[in-house]
């Protein structure tokens, strides 16, 4: 392992913890050497603190290191953080405080003004927030974060339609129970059934995609002007989010140009070739019933968005469906890259 940087996970036991441990499993750069959770887990192996959900099987290199409490200490410098939001402000912020770099997947975080929102092929600009921390929040250490599992399905897709003039995006989305967390949704409410509420995650949709879009201007994040409205369903399926997506433009781009926009998109962990960036960040299915979950949620190692179905709507301008996978590009995977994105640019130090 000489020469690899040692992280931590906080939250290691949960549904995002888990698929951190496969991302981060032979990583080129990363070593998982510290694990951190609540007191249910505190002092076990985790092999026997984490109730493994994931059909890869548990990576032997962390079976057998020991959870910690989630306290600063002796956790290493770079901290990724899978904590539940119920905890994550407080914690995330001591460990910020005693100087650790945490890069987090919490919602507590993601809309304060000093603190990037990142997803790295759209906006690794957005780190230019990190030096006003220190003063902002008095952190020694720092704190970034990725979006919302949805959030960032949606934003990939519109991020390279801004060129059109991006105005309005209606999106219904249909959501992974894996997104819900372990034992998240009770089995009697989600089989066979759909739930049209999922609590902050239509909120999180609308303001999120507007800081992640929108510019640094003067040091600080200008909200782009594209208005969203949300509306979330928790449906049968183990993961992959769904979004049926309705686009206003201000130009009238043809189906091709648009579709040409997607494809050829790419961004920073492209161009330096990270090691989880995807060849592709998004493909587009030309088949009639594409993307689903069950097909197409694993491409690019979870990391790519797939995008079918764009035609015109007779409301606004075009629609289409969009697919990603909510733990890998919607959570963990999100998490490594900007972190992998971080080292690339000197801030991991
Ligand atoms: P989860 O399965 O419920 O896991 C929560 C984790 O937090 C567990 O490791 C748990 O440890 C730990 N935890 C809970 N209370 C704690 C405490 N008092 N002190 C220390 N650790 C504590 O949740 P999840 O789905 O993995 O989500 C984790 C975070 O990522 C959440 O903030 C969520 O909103 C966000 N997120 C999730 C997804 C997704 O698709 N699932 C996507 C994007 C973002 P124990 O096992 O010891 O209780």
């Amino acid at each position: 392992m000489a020469g690899k940087i040692e992280v931590g996970i906080l939250g290691a036991t949960g549904m995002v913890g888990q698929q951190f441990m496969l991302q981060l499993d032979h990583h080129p750069w990363f070593d998982v050497a510290w694990l951190g959770a609540s007191q249910r887990s505190e002092g076990r192996r985790y092999a026997d603190a984490a109730p493994w959900r994931l059909a890869t099987p548990m990576p032997e290199a962390v079976r057998d290191l020991v959870v910690e409490a989630a306290e600063p200490g002796h956790a290493p410098h770079v901290v990724f953080s899978a904590l539940d939001s119920s905890v994550a402000g407080e914690i995330e912020a001591a460990f910020a405080a005693a100087g650790h770099v945490v890069v987090s997947n919490a919602k507590n975080y993601r809309m304060d003004p000093v603190v990037p929102l990142l997803i790295p092929e759209i906006n690794a600009d957005h780190l230019a927030l990190l030096p006003r921390q220190a003063d902002a929040r008095g952190w020694k250490g720092r704190i970034v974060t990725n979006p919302n599992c949805s959030t960032v399905v949606l934003s990939m897709v519109l991020a390279p339609l801004r060129q059109f003039g991006l105005r309005q995006v209606v999106v219904t989305t249909l959501q992974a129970v894996s997104g819900a967390g372990y034992p998240g949704v009770a089995s009697l409410d989600i089989l066979g059934n759909v739930v049209p509420f999922i609590d902050g995650e239509e909120e999180k949709i609308e303001s999120e995609t507007r800081k992640i879009l929108g510019g640094v201007r003067g040091g600080a994040i200008e909200p782009h002007e594209v208005v969203v409205s949300a509306q979330t369903t928790r449906v049968p399926v183990a993961n992959g989010h769904t979004e049926m997506v309705t686009i206003g433009l201000a130009t009238r781009p043809s189906p091709d140009e648009l579709i040409a926009a997607l494809t050829s998109f790419a961004g920073v962990p492209q161009r330096r070739g990270l090691p989880s960036a995807p060849a592709a960040p998004i493909v587009y299915l030309p088949e009639r019933n594409r993307p689903q979950p069950a097909l197409d949620v694993g491409r690019g190692g979870g990391m790519t968005v797939s995008v079918g179905r764009l035609r015109p709507a007779q409301l606004l301008d075009y629609k289409l469906v969009a697919l990603g996978h909510n733990t890998v590009r919607g959570a963990a995977g999100a998490a490594v890259l900007n972190a992998e994105l971080m080292q690339a640019e000197g801030l991991l130090a």
